[in-house]
């Protein structure tokens, strides 16, 4: 229909893609190009469905652009295409084996300090006014949680249902795969114009991964990412609220970024902010784009301006949960869930910043840095870990970092 509304959420790049594409398509001798990418594109996510001839012969291609010269083993394939087949049956199993009702409980506990943590941050901003702010409240109010799994996966009968009409086939392994794509894009089609499911999780248990959701107004932590090194219900409070914690409060805190602030606490796009404040809130993420730009990875610059709502989400996320977490600890003192780390000499507050670090440690290559420098929304690791703590007070004072230092500049970015 001509009248539907569609929400674009990357105005900039649909623009960008309509220009390349009415440009080819329109110019005779080019116009097979666009239909060669859709082709190779298309073989190219089938060709891991094949047998493993057909996989090593993508290795050069997949050396040149990522620098990875080694496939993947089968068991760690198998576990993926289970998950992307059958993720809600995956996860049943999975949540069983390592997400009980404690571990459940103790996330909720820590989702719900944070949550906390924003508003009473909130109330000490200064750039926002009144108004604003009372909006502000009722978005956080209104957003939605999800942790660990949908309620369903524990009923056999419901779990079954999802997966009815998925019939298997022995010894059909691609013709299997292809079925299983073609059932998942219709369910996807036929929610078209239905009313939307609340209850509805976007990623399957044992994701390592959360997100926040601008239509939804909701935060989802599944079982895949409360797992050590980032989250365990017997692990001090300040490695717990340096890791997981941070990205609870990544996660709240996209629902006030520069795309995130665009919808109300019920999920519709409309603006909700006083002239005043706006214009405050956009001043404040020119200094995000100033910083982050400068950072650089073999000369080649980050860009400030398409990671900006990734590094809002950073930088709220810890000052967030370090609050929470000083608070956590206030009403536990006594507690030995707040011990030290047997042979490291750092205390608490420390503690808390290294874990947050290594949330972020990984091995890349020199290739897929770059890729990842051109396409991902986020800011490469380690500029995750320095961006957020040059901002942040609360790290300077745990490391007594000398002022005017790259660790500690005069000059800090704040938002949330
Ligand atoms: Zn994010």
């Amino acid at each position: 229909n001509e009248n539907d509304t569609i929400i674009i959420l990357s105005y900039e790049h649909m623009l960008q893609l309509s220009k390349i594409l009415t440009n080819y398509l329109i110019t005779q001798n080019k116009s097979h190009i666009i239909i060669d990418h859709m082709l190779f594109s298309f073989v190219y996510n089938k060709v891991l469905h094949l047998s493993s001839i057909f996989e090593k012969a993508l290795l050069p291609l997949k050396k040149e652009v990522f620098g990875i010269d080694s496939i993947l083993e089968r068991w760690e394939y198998c576990i993926r295409q289970t998950d992307d087949a059958f993720g809600y049956g995956l996860g049943a199993l999975y949540t069983r084996a390592v997400f009980d009702e404690a571990s459940r409980l103790k996330a909720n506990e820590l989702v719900k300090n944070i949550r906390l943590s924003f508003e009473e941050n909130l109330n000490n901003l200064q750039w926002i006014d009144e108004q604003s702010k009372n909006e502000a409240k009722k978005k956080l109010e209104k957003i939605n949680e999800k942790i660990g799994y949908p309620d369903f996966i524990k009923n056999q009968t419901k779990l079954n249902e999802r997966y009815a009409g998925y019939s298997m086939i022995e010894n059909e392994y691609f013709y299997n795969t292809i079925k299983v794509i073609n059932r998942e894009h219709k369910r996807k089609i036929l929610k078209y114009r239905q009313k939307v499911d609340p209850t509805a999780w976007r990623m399957t248990p044992r994701t390592v991964n959360a997100y926040y959701s601008p239509p939804s107004n909701e935060i989802v932590f599944p079982a895949g990412i409360l797992q050590p090194p980032l989250f365990h219900k017997d692990l001090p409070l300040a490695i717990n609220y340096g890791a997981i914690g941070t990205i609870i409060g990544h996660e709240i805190t996209h629902g006030f970024d520069n795309q995130g602030r665009q919808f109300d606490g019920d999920g519709n796009m409309r603006s909700w902010w006083t002239n005043i404040s706006l214009n405050n809130f956009q001043d404040r993420t020119k200094c995000f784009m100033k910083q982050y730009s400068n950072f650089t990875i073999d000369g080649q610059h980050e860009n400030g301006q398409r990671t900006l709502g990734e590094n809002i989400a950073d930088n709220g996320g810890i000052k967030i949960s370090y609050f929470a977490y000083q608070k956590h600890k206030q009403s536990t003192l006594n507690s030995d869930n707040d011990f030290c780390l047997p042979g490291l000499n750092y205390n608490n507050d420390q503690l808390f910043f290294i874990s947050f670090a290594h949330t972020w440690c990984n091995i890349q290559t020199l290739n897929s840095m770059h890729h990842d420098l051109i396409n991902d929304p986020h800011s490469p690791p380690p500029f995750r870990i320095i961006g957020t703590v040059q901002n942040s007070d609360e790290f300077s004072k745990a490391f007594s970092c000398r002022s005017k230092t790259t660790m500690n500049p005069s000059n800090k970015c704040q938002l949330w």
